[in-house]
């Protein structure tokens, strides 16, 4: 290991040389080990530990490794320690949990997604037992919920109907999320318009559309969805979309611009 002056304050190593006589340092650096002999018992126990630092500080894998082992070797023990010092500790656990979470909002996020993912029979059962001790009140839960967030639910509903009946055809299915925050943005809004009839609806007077129905193998993707009146999306039902264009182009009664599709990826025989 080598060392330098006392006077070089930005040295990692400084505190190695409190102990060691200023004969010794004065001047270029100088090995530890050639001073170990004139040091006191206590000055060689404090040179060891800040040895055993800086060697940590170079080999960080292998310190990883070594402390990883251990802590595998010693569970039992480390829970014990664990218990102990929150018990004398009461409630600094609790706050520490508690700040780590307002930090780290998305790497908890993520994580909680990845435990439910890995954990899905777990959960189910556990929703079956907590619903068998609880009756009823999973589902007033989510009846209230629905209520007090009805854009949320509208889109869950649009995302996830549309999935299932994308699953049954065997059609292709496109983002979830996008979908739902798409949907989202629709339902919040005071009018909507009506992507064929052109006409101006609230929202909970429209659907989601798919162009390409998913009946003919049309995706579940927000390429294929438009906002459709409960009107058009009833007649349209799984038209081909060449063939409710020209039904809906003829039948129109305001005679405005005729209703063109852009040419999607979704829109192709
Ligand atoms: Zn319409």
């Amino acid at each position: 290991m080598k060392t330098h002056k006392t006077n070089a304050p930005s040295c990692d190593c400084l505190p190695l040389f409190k102990w060691v006589s200023p004969a010794i340092h004065d001047g270029e650096p100088v090995l530890i080990m050639s001073i170990n002999s004139k040091l006191t018992p206590e000055e060689k126990r404090l040179i060891k530990i800040a040895r055993g630092k800086a060697y940590r500080k170079n080999n960080p894998e292998k310190k990883a490794a070594s402390a990883k082992a251990w802590r595998d070797k010693n569970k039992e023990k480390i829970r014990e320690h664990y218990k102990e010092w929150a018990a004398s500790n009461p409630g600094v656990q609790t706050q520490r949990s508690r700040n780590f979470r307002k930090n780290n909002s998305e790497k908890v996020k993520a994580y909680k997604t990845q435990w439910r993912n890995k954990n899905r029979d777990k959960l189910a059962q556990y929703r079956k037992t907590w619903d068998a001790k609880h009756p009823g009140k999973s589902v007033a839960k989510a009846l209230e919920w629905a209520k007090n967030n009805p854009e949320k639910r509208a889109s869950i509903m649009i995302a996830v109907k549309g999935r299932i009946r994308a699953a049954k055809k065997s059609a292709p299915v496109g983002e979830l999320k996008a979908i739902k925050e798409w949907a989202k943005q629709w339902k919040s809004l005071t009018v909507v318009s009506c992507h064929w009839c052109k006409d101006a609806f609230t929202p909970n007077k429209c659907q989601a559309d798919h162009v390409m129905p998913i009946a003919k193998g049309g995706a579940h993707c927000l390429t294929n969805l438009v906002i459709a009146c409960q009107s058009c999306n009833h007649r349209k039902s799984d038209k081909h979309p060449d063939a409710w264009l020209k039904e809906i182009n003829d039948t129109r009664r305001d005679k405005g611009p005729a209703v063109e599709l852009e040419i999607l990826p979704y829109y192709k025989d």
